[in-house]
């Protein structure tokens, strides 16, 4: 029997809750266990397709870089093309979640994706993830890899797609267990005022952002931080024009489903501001 797109909404209420469910209860579900929401999102829905960046061994274990691409419609025109990149530390999943939740909102609300190619890495760190550590099977924290030759499979196939997508801007997925609450990174004053502090706004409907003045470490102002660590996912530094980059983290101590709802409140404040900023910027 074949499933209606109804029944597969349904399956995919319940796949993404119970994956929910066994996170919360700190188990570690395997990958296809994980992943199973976006794949009956891409058994029903013609936005979404998925397939695997790469693969490699990881000793008796093969490994793979899951890859979806959202895209509205096949109309052949400009498309604002994101990255969102979620799992770099492997014992995060709030991202993971909140990521897979955002891909259905994308295809709940057809308007919301307007515009814009999104390519979606979930699980950016397979071997932690399923290890539950923040580092690797190697014991890199692949967040400080990035652009200097990294030996590390993963880091070697997201800098290889980024360079091959040339991404308009790049969105990483943390979450942080001594902060206050939820904040962001963007390197960019200007990116930080008109997108980031309207995905925060969003954010903070669902949980408070974090008020101190320093955060992770770095000088913070009203939930933003403008430094970052070395290594840490970006664009490659020859793209030019550099995209816009945004890092939203949340608090990991929180409940899991306020940080997955938190997460895609963000997101999709993101898409929608960045629709208005280059709107605007076309008429200047
Ligand atoms: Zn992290």
């Amino acid at each position: 029997m074949t499933e209606s797109p109804d029944n597969l909404h349904d399956l995919w209420v319940e796949a993404s809750e119970a994956v929910a469910r066994r996170v919360a209860a700190g188990e570690r579900p395997g990958v296809k266990d994980l992943l199973m929401p976006l794949m009956l999102q891409v058994a029903s829905s013609p936005c979404l397709k998925g397939d695997s960046a790469g693969f490699w061994d990881d000793g008796p274990a093969r490994l793979w870089l899951p890859r979806f691409v959202f895209q509205r419609t096949q109309v052949m025109k400009h498309r604002f093309k994101l990255g969102i990149f979620a799992g770099i530390h492997g014992d995060e999943p709030a991202g993971i979640l909140g990521l897979m939740d955002f891909v259905r909102e994308l295809d709940d609300h057809p308007d919301l994706g307007r515009e814009f190619l999104i390519h979606l890495y979930p699980l950016c760190n397979p071997s932690g993830y399923l290890a539950g550590t923040r580092e690797s099977s190697s014991g890199k924290d692949l967040n400080r890899e990035f652009w200097r030759n990294s030996p590390e499979p993963a880091v070697q196939l997201m800098e290889a797609e980024i360079q091959r997508r040339n991404f308009d801007g790049i969105i990483a997925l943390h979450s942080d267990d001594t902060c206050g609450g939820f904040y962001g990174f963007a390197r960019d004053r200007l990116i930080s005022e008109q997108m980031l502090a309207p995905a925060l706004a969003a954010a903070g409907h669902i949980l408070p952002c974090d008020p101190g003045p320093v955060i992770d470490g770095f000088h913070s102002v009203n939930s933003i931080i403008h430094s970052a660590y070395d290594g840490i996912l970006c664009a490659s530094p020859t793209q030019r024009p550099q995209p816009f980059e945004v890092i939203l983290e949340s608090p990991q101590t929180a409940p899991l489903d306020l940080q997955r709802r938190a997460f895609v409140n963000a997101l999709r404040a993101i898409l929608q501001s960045y629709r208005s900023f280059m709107a605007y910027g076309a008429d200047l």
